[in-house]
């Protein structure tokens, strides 16, 4: 579950993003190739060799004003501590710098895995020279070239021999979940609440994960949770906290490890552009959500407040017409105690599957309610639609031609299997086939 994070640092113009994009784009089959991902530039996820990882771009995450060692540094250190490998770039047409010198050390102190990659490695006589580089210390450097695209290959093959031994959790029963949200929106108040809820017994359980920075409780029922990354939202006062790269890309990989995603929101303040973004990633990942609109307890309510604060809301944040929103508060406890109840149900919802006999009952029905479009004489006909996946609840539907599937019939078909079943708080997923 706790999938491997591999970040690339080194000092600027060695290629950084250059071999981040290239090895996003080509090298590795992103997960989640759904249309109209936003992509964040600094984070990425993928497969090489079966082995899943993500991949951090530190040289994404600018420091404004700061001295260049600073910056540096801030990157290497962020490295250290999201990533189970490293690779460090340097660049074989300049040699070794002091830059390259200060890197190395700090990556020595940690005890990271790390590999040594040498960029710029264009051509047969600067991938000779690249031997230099054994002084940095890492073992033997491997030559690649980000502008020609060779060695990338050998490099991943490094990468992944390094990849910690997967941790088996099979039995681990428990509902992962996270909190979302911009700084002060009032997520560590609410980790704080829903701990300290008499009902919740929290257990530990140190070192089953590498992020043994996870909380593991259980609520009345017997029910299992793990609340994901916690001390990210707890430990404070590093400088690359404050920088919101950071947070998005720290949000993105707790997005990643859990399957539902309270999206927290400050009830006070309203939505921001960075909230929407990190939502449209869970939503995009397939994520189950239930959105949070905490700090009810300072607004200033009559009984027309809430409804007109969700249908704001729902104006704002069209594609999560599924996610319920519940108002909270971190301070009073309003609403906390259904919490695990809620999240419990959305994760059930995420997991359901219905038989092919009883779609194709719905199907049946859409049809005849509303018939399928005609496109320029040709009209859309659909045959048979059947679930094939779950984690979020993903249909397939066989048509004569997929160009005619056009969006509002999609939607139709979407919303047709949302009012017949139960998929409250999930995404769901409908891939238009040819029938052979
Ligand atoms: P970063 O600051 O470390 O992220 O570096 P960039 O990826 O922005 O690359 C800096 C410059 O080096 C750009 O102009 C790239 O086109 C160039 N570059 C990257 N990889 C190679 C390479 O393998 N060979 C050559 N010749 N140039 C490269
Ligand atoms: P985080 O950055 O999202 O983790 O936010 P914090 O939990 O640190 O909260 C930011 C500020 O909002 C703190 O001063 C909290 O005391 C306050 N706060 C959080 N939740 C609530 C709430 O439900 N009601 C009120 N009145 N204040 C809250």
């Amino acid at each position: 579950m706790a999938i491997p994070v591999v970040a690339i640092v080194g000092r600027p113009n060695v290629g950084k993003s250059t071999i981040f994009n290239r090895i996003a784009r080509e090298r590795i089959s992103i997960v989640e190739d759904t249309p109209g991902v936003t992509r964040d530039r600094i984070y990425s996820r993928g497969v090489w060799l079966n082995h899943e990882f993500s991949m951090i771009d530190t040289g994404g995450i600018e420091f404004a004003d700061q001295p260049f060692m600073t910056q540096i540094r801030n990157q290497v250190d962020i490295a250290i501590e999201e990533a189970d490998v490293i690779v460090f770039l340097v660049n074989a047409r300049e040699g070794i710098t002091d830059a390259d010198e200060r890197i190395a050390q700090i990556l020595f102190r940690s005890h990271k895995e790390v590999i040594l990659a040498v960029n710029k490695a264009d051509n047969p006589e600067q991938r000779q020279d690249i031997y230099d580089f054994y002084s940095l210390g890492f073992g033997e450097p491997l030559p690649i070239s980000g502008t020609q695209g060779t060695g990338l290959g050998d490099l991943l093959d490094a990468v992944v021999a390094h990849f910690p031994p997967e941790v088996n959790d099979e039995d681990d029963q428990s509902i992962k979940f996270s909190l979302i949200g911009r700084p002060n929106v009032g997520k560590s108040s609410l980790v704080n609440s829903i701990l300290g809820e008499e009902r919740v017994i929290v257990s530990n359980i140190e070192g089953t994960t590498r992020d043994a920075i996870d909380t593991h409780f259980t609520d009345e029922t017997g029910q299992e949770f793990t609340m994901i990354d916690t001390a990210g939202i707890r430990k404070r006062g590093r400088v690359y906290e404050a920088t919101e790269k950071y947070a998005v890309m720290r949000a993105q990989r707790a997005i990643d490890r859990s399957d539902v995603v309270l999206f927290v929101i400050d009830g006070a303040d309203g939505l921001r552009e960075q909230d929407k973004k990190v939502a449209g990633y869970a939503h995009e990942a397939g994520r189950a959500i239930i959105i949070l609109v905490n700090k009810w307890d300072l607004v200033e309510k009559d009984t027309k407040t809430m409804g007109e604060f969700t249908e704001k809301l729902r104006g704002q944040l069209q594609y999560l017409e599924y996610a319920p929103i519940i108002f909270v508060s971190a301070v009073t406890k309003q609403r906390l105690k259904q919490l695990p109840e809620m999240i419990k149900t959305v994760s059930e919802n995420q997991q359901r599957r219905i038989q092919s006999s009883v779609l194709n009952d719905v199907l049946l029905r859409a049809v005849a309610i509303t018939p399928t479009p005609n496109v320029k004489g040709h009209r859309l006909r659909v045959y048979y639609l059947t679930q094939v996946a779950i984690k979020p609840p993903t249909f397939v539907v066989f048509v004569n031609d997929p160009d005619l599937f056009h969006f509002s019939y999609q939607r139709f078909l979407i919303n047709q299997l949302r009012d017949s079943f139960d998929f409250s708080g999930t995404p769901i997923r409908l891939i238009a086939r040819k029938r052979k």
